[in-house]
């Protein structure tokens, strides 16, 4: 594939020392007790990404597959759960515990702004028999991010377990898994953490292992039983193979992030970038709680986003994405998370931006870049 610019709010471009990583030497990953060590020290990098002493494990598929575990692990038929909607994962992930036998209660919010806490709070008060609620840190399709650090203790307040989508935060926002009360928090090796896609990691409390113990039906499923990990170290034994050579490369990614100043990095070119799109006339989807890894921005009147694609791919080679849902064809996003979130790459796709929208018959009202 010709060499392109990705700017999308995930997959992102890898680091060619991440690539590296993934060509090393690989071992017998069932067998190898050296294996376990190094399963075990990647999922301690991530307790410190994440501030957490909660168990920290890595399953071999995207970042979907870490919210269906969770929704598989924690659901009976019939508990009752709370899915706070204000986006497209939000919605989704209510979605996922249906499947499991959960009644799902949908909260809904407003699109285009970030959770309400004090509607929230209204809403608990009379309303706070279920099991575990679902959120989403970044709405990635409308790039807002959702106050979580003030959510997951007010559920928590009421008994709730809190499972937090943070697909497209971790390693782009801050996140303090303890002392924001985060029960299961899932990320995903392909958004800031800038891997290959193909990795969930998630963090998993005491809360949810005294659940899962007592429970009355048995896990529904092999691959989503987040149960299975829980003493894989003491017994060395995973249940099943590992994709060693996307863990070697994880390790290497979430090195490169403890050792960046990444949420200070993700605040400045994310200010920067809004900055400049409003500037040069254009308006973004979201109208408060903006977030830092990905931006959403309204097409202009008359520029359809299939020709603002070919464009900034044929004629620049940097690659933007769409949206999804109700917004698809009216929204385009720029990613500027991990590898992307950088002030270099993001002068480059401003610059392309305005030539193909001068080129498509906008006109921008300043030079943005
Ligand atoms: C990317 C992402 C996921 C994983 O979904 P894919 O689009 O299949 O990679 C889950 N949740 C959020 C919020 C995401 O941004």
């Amino acid at each position: 594939m010709d060499k392109k610019l990705i700017m999308t709010p995930g997959p992102t471009e890898i680091s060619k020392d991440v690539r590296e990583a993934m060509a090393l030497e690989i071992t017998n990953p069932d067998l190898d007790l050296e294996f376990f060590d190094f399963y075990k020290d990647t999922t301690e990098k991530f307790q410190e990404l994440l501030k957490t002493q909660n168990e920290v494990f890595i399953l071999s598929g995207e970042g979907i597959l870490g919210l269906e575990a969770a929704c598989a692990t924690l659901t009976e038929k019939g508990d009752k759960v709370l899915a706070l909607d204000n986006g497209f994962f939000g919605r989704g992930f209510g979605e996922f515990a249906e499947m499991y036998g959960a009644d799902v209660t949908y909260l809904s919010f407003d699109y285009r702004r970030g959770i309400d806490i004090e509607k929230l709070e209204v809403f608990l008060k009379t309303n706070h028999n279920f099991k575990y609620a679902t959120l989403v840190h970044c709405e990635t399709p409308s790039g807002l991010v959702n106050p979580i650090d003030k959510l997951c203790p007010i559920l928590k307040k009421y008994g709730l377990i809190t499972v937090v989508d943070a697909v497209a935060s971790t390693g782009g926002e801050a996140i303090s898994v303890d002392e924001w009360d985060i029960d299961i928090l899932i990320a995903g090796s392909q958004k800031c953490l800038s891997a290959a896609p193909g990795l969930t990691i998630v963090s998993v409390s005491d809360h949810v292992f005294r659940s899962i113990d007592a429970r009355q039906e048995p896990i529904h499923s092999f691959y989503c039983n987040l149960a299975l990990f829980r003493d894989y170290y003491k017994n060395k034994e995973f249940p099943y193979t590992q994709p060693i050579s996307n863990i070697y490369s994880l390790k290497k990614a979430v090195d490169i992030v403890l050792s960046n100043d990444y949420v200070n990095q993700h605040a400045l070119v994310g200010t920067a970038l809004r900055k400049a799109l409003v500037a040069g006339g254009l308006k973004l989807y979201p109208q408060d709680s903006y977030s830092n890894t990905a931006t959403a921005i309204i097409l202009p009147e008359g520029i359809c986003f299939k020709d603002l694609y070919e464009t900034m791919k044929n004629q620049h080679h940097v690659l933007i994405a769409g949206a999804y849902g109700d917004i698809q064809g009216k929204v385009f996003r720029i990613g500027h998370m991990g590898h992307i979130c950088d002030k270099d790459k993001l002068y480059i796709t401003l610059k392309a931006l305005e030539a193909s929208f001068n080129y498509l018959g906008f006109q921008t009202q300043c030079n943005m870049a």
